[in-house]
């Protein structure tokens, strides 16, 4: 693995118990990032959503050979200047051309996509045409040229149809596949490592003690990053020991592209993530003036990125969607763009403290009279994962922002291809 997350001294250290805006943050993740090195070959059937690593060009013309963009017959125009009525010899099929030679005053039957042979040069659709045995009689006439696609018309032979960098869609791989490519370079995926903290957390299918609940953190972090098309391993629960903590990180730096934990990144006494991240790696910061989410260790561990996201669920989701989704893109090798983002109409006050910024959950909807309204899920604690499972968008509150009566215009991020 090739360093990638090489931190400047201004972002190593330097505020570690400074303030950051969601913006600044963002900004610090991403600027040193670069996309993973390596890559694989892979057949067009697996290579959805991937990223190209070198550009593509076309090896041959698309279309190869002259065809009939119509069902209806092929000629030559100069043929018409003597009679519109012309004698069939034959048929042109598609994928089974006419052979033989077409002479004036002849044309041929022709189907969509079949070839045209080489002495027409204008088909009339058969909806222009009235027919009495073998003789045809055209009932208008068309442009010279008319109803014709040329070779090349799509891709010309040595084009650069994608570009290094694509992310491969459906119309790519088609494309690929018309060009007759069976394979593709892409970047390889980024190996994310994800582990969750805590001693009272316990795993499904055991009984809960007094005091323990159960690890969902591990589930919506596991299933964000399938979203994103990565390579996920599961770390599994860490006890808050500081020894345990450290060997778990060392042991995930060695072969992931990214570390994420979520839980002991505050200031508690059982908190151990960003104190051996300090000893074992570097920490650029972790504190955010937003919320849900403040405290969030970022650094490195070696060539292993790190995230600490905080334990509360929500916090999890958020701060991930927010930071590490950007950087997980980046690492990908695709071009980022920002998240939508619109306005719509609350239905519902919302509770607001100026100060941080805030990803509230929303219902969003949509009518033909009303445009885009949203709803406030109810309470916004971080505890409160059934918040996240009811909304379908963030309210964002800007920092400044306080308490808001219903009708206020806010801004909403959907959760569309995010969760
Ligand atoms: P911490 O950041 O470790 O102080 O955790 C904050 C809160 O999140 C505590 O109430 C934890 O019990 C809870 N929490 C931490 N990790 C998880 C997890 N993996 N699943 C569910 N809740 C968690
Ligand atoms: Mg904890």
């Amino acid at each position: 693995m090739t360093a990638r997350t090489t931190m400047t001294p201004e972002t190593c250290d330097t505020v570690p118990t400074g303030v950051l805006s969601v913006e600044q943050a963002r900004e610090r993740i991403l600027a040193p990032l670069r996309p993973v090195s390596g890559t694989e070959r892979l057949n067009l059937r697996q290579a959805l959503g991937r990223i190209l690593a070198v550009e593509v060009r076309a090896g041959f013309a698309v279309p190869s050979y002259r065809n009939a963009s119509m069902d209806g017959y092929a000629f030559t125009h100069a043929d018409l200047a003597h009679s519109r009525s012309l004698q069939q010899v034959g048929i042109s099929w598609a994928g089974q051309p006419y052979a033989g030679v077409l002479k004036t005053g002849e044309c041929v039957r022709i189907m969509t996509g079949a070839m045209v042979p080489a002495q027409a040069d204008t088909v009339q659709m058969q909806e222009n045409v009235s027919i009495e045995g073998m003789r045809i009689t055209l009932t208008a006439i068309p442009e010279p040229g008319a109803n014709i696609r040329h070779p090349g018309e799509d891709m010309q032979a040595g084009d650069r149809v994608l570009q290094a960098g694509r992310k491969l869609n459906a119309a790519d791989l088609g494309l690929l596949a018309s060009l007759a490519i069976p394979e593709v370079d892409v970047l390889r995926r980024p190996r994310v490592a994800f582990l969750s903290t805590g001693d009272e957390l316990q795993g499904i299918g055991q009984p809960l003690q007094p005091g323990q609940l159960y690890d969902s953190n591990r589930y919506t972090l596991q299933a964000m990053l399938e979203q994103l098309g990565v390579e996920t391993c599961d770390l599994g629960v860490v006890h808050d020991d500081p020894e345990a903590v450290r060997a778990a990180f060392l042991d995930a730096a060695s072969r992931a592209d990214l570390l994420i934990t979520s839980g002991g990144v505050s200031v508690g006494d059982a908190d151990h993530v960003t104190n051996t991240l300090r000893e074992i790696g570097t920490v650029s910061f972790w504190r955010m003036a937003m919320k849900p989410g403040k405290p969030l260790a970022h650094g490195n561990i070696g060539d292993c990125l790190f995230f600490g996201l905080p334990g509360n669920p929500v916090s999890v989701m958020v701060t991930f969607l927010l930071f590490v989704r950007p950087a997980i893109l980046t690492l990908r090798g695709e071009p980022l763009t920002a998240l939508p983002e619109f306005s719509a109409t609350t239905l519902t006050p919302l509770c607001k403290e100026p100060g941080r910024k805030e990803y509230q959950r929303g219902i969003l909807s949509h009518n033909r009279q009303q445009g885009y309204q949203v709803g406030s899920t109810g309470k916004q604690e971080s505890h409160l994962l059934r918040s996240m499972s009811q909304a379908n968008c963030f309210i964002v509150l800007e920092r400044e922002t306080g308490d808001l009566p219903a009708g206020t215009r806010v801004q909403v991020i959907p959760f569309d291809g995010l969760l």
